[in-house]
C-alpha cells in the first residue's frame, strides 16, 4: 500500500425520499448483504465501508439511510448535526427533478453553521427523470445552496453516475492508509443491523404509545438456502400493558411491525426473509445495566472511531 492511498468518512445526508438508501445501496451494493460473521464491538452507528485499490470510503450512519420513514426533525436533531463535523465529506443529496425547497434549504443552513464544516458535494439525483435540456438549469438553481461545493449528477435508482461521485470523494479524501481491512463492509453484524430496523419499525408504529420504547434481541438467526433467512426475535417491553400494545388487537400491531421490519431486511439483505416476532415484558430494562450492555447500549454513545 503507497502513501497514495486516501481514507475518509462520509456522511450522506437529505431530505426525506430524495434518494439516501437507493444511493447507498448502489454505491455499497449487495456487499452488504454479506457481513462477516467476524467478532466486533457492538456499535449503534453503523459503518458502510468501500474500499478501492486506491482508497477507503466509510459512510457513517448507514441504517437512519435504510429506514425511509426517518423524519427530517430527527434526523436533525443535535447528534445528527454534531456527527458532521467529524467526517470528511458530506454527500447532500438533492433532488434534480425538483428544485430546491425549504427542507434542502434548511439542511443547508445547519451545514453553513456547522464550526469545522466538511467538504460538500451535491448529488443531484434522480436525473433520469430530468429532460436534457433542463439538467444545466436545475444545477444551477441548487448550487447557491453550499457555496463552493462540487456537483455529481446522479440517479441512483439507475446506478448512473456512481463511479463520477466515488472518483468525486476520493479527490477530497484525506491522504492516510485505510482504517479497515480491505473485505470488510460494515461494522456491524448482520443480525444486529436486523434487530435495528425490528426496532426501528416498532417505534415507527408504537412511538405515542409506548413511551419508553422497546428493546430487541434476536433469538435465532439461520439460513436456509433457497428459502432465504429464518429469524426469530423478542420485542421488550417494560410493561405488561406495553406488551399488549405491541401485540395489539388480534396481533395485528405485531403483525404491521413484523411485515415493515421483514421488507427492511430483505432490502438490506437482498434475500427473502421469514420473520417471526414475540414480544416480553423485562421489567426496569432501561435501568438494567447488564441488560443495557448485553444489547450494546453501553456504548451507544460512542462517537464514530477514528484514526487521524
Ligand atoms: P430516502 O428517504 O432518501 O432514503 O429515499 P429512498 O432511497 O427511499 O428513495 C425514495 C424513492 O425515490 C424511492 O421510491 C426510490 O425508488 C426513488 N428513487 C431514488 N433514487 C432515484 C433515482 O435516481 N431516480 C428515480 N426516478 N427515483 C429514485
Ligand atoms: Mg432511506
Amino acid at each position: 500500500m503507497t502513501t497514495d492511498f486516501r481514507t475518509g468518512y462520509i456522511a450522506l445526508i437529505g431530505k426525506p425520499n430524495v434518494g439516501k438508501s437507493t444511493l447507498i445501496n448502489a454505491l455499497l451494493g449487495q456487499k452488504i448483504a454479506a457481513v462477516s460473521s467476524r467478532p466486533q464491538t457492538t456499535r449503534r452507528r453503523q459503518l458502510g465501508i468501500l474500499t478501492t485499490p486506491n482508497a477507503q470510503l466509510i459512510f457513517v450512519d448507514t441504517p437512519g439511510m435504510h429506514s425511509p420513514r426517518h423524519k427530517l426533525g430527527e434526523f436533525l436533531n443535535q447528534e445528527a448535526v454534531e456527527a458532521l463535523e467529524e467526517v470528511d465529506i458530506v454527500v447532500f443529496l438533492l433532488d434534480a427533478s425538483t428544485g430546491p425547497d425549504e427542507e434542502d434549504e434548511l439542511i443547508a443552513t445547519r451545514l453553513a453553521a456547522l464550526r469545522r464544516r466538511p467538504a460538500v458535494i451535491l448529488g443531484m439525483n434522480k436525473i433520469d427523470l430530468v429532460p436534457a435540456g433542463e439538467a444545466q438549469a436545475r444545477q444551477e438553481a441548487y448550487q447557491p445552496l453550499v457555496e463552493g461545493a462540487s456537483v455529481v449528477s446522479l440517479s441512483a435508482l439507475y446506478s448512473t453516475g456512481r463511479v463520477e461521485l466515488i472518483n468525486a470523494i476520493i479527490d477530497l479524501l484525506p491522504q492516510r492508509e485505510p482504517d479497515f481491512p480491505e473485505d470488510q463492509v460494515t461494522d456491524l453484524y448482520e443480525r444486529e443491523i436486523a434487530a435495528e430496523l425490528i426496532r426501528e419499525a416498532a417505534l415507527y408504529f408504537l412511538r405515542e404509545e409506548v413511551p419508553h420504547g422497546v428493546n430487541i434481541r434476536i433469538d435465532q438467526f439461520m439460513e436456509r438456502g433457497d428459502e432465504g433467512a429464518y429469524i426469530h426475535a423478542t420485542i421488550f417491553v417494560e410493561r405488561e400493558s406495553h406488551k399488549g400494545i405491541v401485540i395489539g388487537e388480534r396481533g395485528g400491531m405485531m403483525k404491521k411491525i413484523g411485515s415493515m421490519a421483514r421488507q427492511e431486511i430483505e432490502a438490506m439483505s437482498g434475500r427473502k426473509v421469514y420473520l417471526e416476532l414475540r414480544a416480553k415484558v423485562a421489567k426496569g430494562w432501561r435501568n438494567d445495566d447488564a441488560f443495557l450492555q448485553r444489547f450494546g447500549y453501553g456504548i451507544k454513545e460512542a462517537k464514530t472511531k477514528r484514526k487521524k
